[in-house]
C-alpha cells in the first residue's frame, strides 16, 4: 500500500473529532496524486457524505463548469477539503475540527505536491494567510513556501449570491495562465509575473 493509500485509510477510519460519530462516510478527496493544482474547499455537504466524494452536490456542479471553462478535467486536479467529514447541518466547521483534520490537509499537500493551490473561500484561504480577508485577496495568487496560492470565492457563495458567479469565472481564466507559466521557474521571476496578478 502507497503512503497516499494508508493516508486515505486513516481519514476513512478517523475519529479525532466528534463529526465521525454522525458521518456516513469520510470524504478524503480524489483526483490525481500528481496533480500541478490542488483545490481545498471548507468540508463535505449532503451529498459528499452519501457517496464519499468531493463536490459533487450543486457547488460541485459549479465547480465541474467552472473547471470545463478552462478544459481542466476533475481526474486531472486534486479536489479535498479542510475538513473530512460532514458537519451537522453543513454548519461551518469549527476550530477545533479543523485542527484535528489539519495533519491531513498537510500530507496530501506534502504528497501531492502541487505547484498551485486554490481555496475555495475563506476557510481554507484562512489556513494559509489566516489575517486577511478573502474579499480583498481572491484572484491574487500568493506565494506561501514553496506554493503559490491562489485564493477564490466558494462555488457555494456564488449559487447563494449569483454576482459573484463572474468573479469565479474571471479568476479561474486567470488560473489558467497562472498554468501555463512553465512548470520549472525559479522564484525570483515567479514573483515577478505574479505582480501582474
Ligand atoms: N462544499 C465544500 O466545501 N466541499 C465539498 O466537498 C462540497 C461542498
Amino acid at each position: 500500500m502507497t503512503e497516499f493509500d494508508q493516508l486515505v485509510q486513516q481519514v476513512k477510519s478517523c475519529t479525532l473529532c466528534t463529526l465521525s460519530e454522525k458521518r456516513t462516510q469520510a470524504v478524503p478527496g480524489e483526483g490525481s496524486r500528481t496533480a500541478d493544482i490542488m483545490f481545498i474547499g471548507e468540508g463535505p455537504g449532503f451529498y459528499e457524505d452519501r457517496d464519499g466524494r468531493p463536490f459533487i452536490g450543486p457547488a460541485g456542479h459549479l465547480l465541474d463548469g467552472l473547471l470545463a471553462s478552462i478544459d481542466l478535467k476533475r481526474e486531472n486536479v486534486y479536489i479535498t477539503n479542510m475538513i473530512k467529514c460532514r458537519a451537522p447541518n453543513n454548519r461551518d466547521p469549527l476550530p477545533v475540527e479543523i485542527q484535528s483534520c489539519g495533519p491531513y490537509l498537510d500530507k496530501q499537500i506534502e504528497l501531492i505536491a502541487p505547484r498551485i493551490i486554490v481555496t475555495l473561500g475563506r476557510y481554507s484561504f484562512g489556513k494559509f494567510f489566516p489575517s486577511q480577508t478573502i474579499s480583498k485577496a481572491r484572484g491574487r495568487p500568493q506565494k506561501w513556501n514553496d506554493l503559490v496560492i491562489y485564493p477564490m470565492y466558494h462555488p457555494a457563495a456564488a449559487l447563494h449570491n449569483p454576482g459573484l458567479r463572474p468573479v469565479l469565472e474571471q479568476d479561474f481564466q486567470k488560473l489558467l495562465s497562472l498554468l501555463e507559466e512553465p512548470p520549472v521557474i525559479a522564484e525570483n521571476e515567479l514573483a515577478e509575473q505574479l505582480k501582474f496578478f
